[in-house]
């Protein structure tokens, strides 16, 4: 179910669980901004989600709330994450959905890092 974006952030949601290590992940990157980890439902060959450390609900709320610092270490740990998975020469998508209309259904940022194979049209309706 879509999260409200309006809501406050609710650290019970999964990725901050994750976050504190409370459930596991198949990690792939992570330094002081930023954790990146392979989607428990990949919908494409590679599929993985980087998240910000700190409590972020969305896109929205981190492009105007977090500091300059948090952001710009943010963007690199996803260009890094796409280079060190060798995505960058054929291609990859990057994808953050916001709020109901974007289907967002985890309440913390995260950025999906699809690549691996040609990733057809960029939506289907
Ligand atoms: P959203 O729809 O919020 O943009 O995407 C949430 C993503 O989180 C989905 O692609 C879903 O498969 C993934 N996901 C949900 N729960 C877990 C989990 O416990 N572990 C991992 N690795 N991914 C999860």
């Amino acid at each position: 179910m879509p999260i409200d974006p309006t809501l406050p952030y609710d650290d019970s949601n999964i990725f901050a669980k994750i976050l504190r290590r409370e459930i596991p992940c198949n990690a792939v990157y992570e330094d002081e901004h930023a954790l990146a980890f392979h989607d428990i439902a990949p919908q494409a060959p590679v599929h993985i989600l980087v998240i910000p450390k700190k409590a972020y609900v969305s896109w929205d709320d981190f492009s105007a709330n977090g500091s300059a610092e948090e952001i710009a270490g943010f963007v690199r740990a996803v260009g890094h994450v796409a280079r060190e998975q060798g995505l960058v020469v054929r291609g990859y998508r990057l994808l953050a959905n916001v709020g109901r209309n974007g289907g967002q259904e985890v309440p913390h940022l995260h950025v999906h890092l699809f690549g691996g194979g040609p990733l057809g049209p960029m939506l289907t309706r």
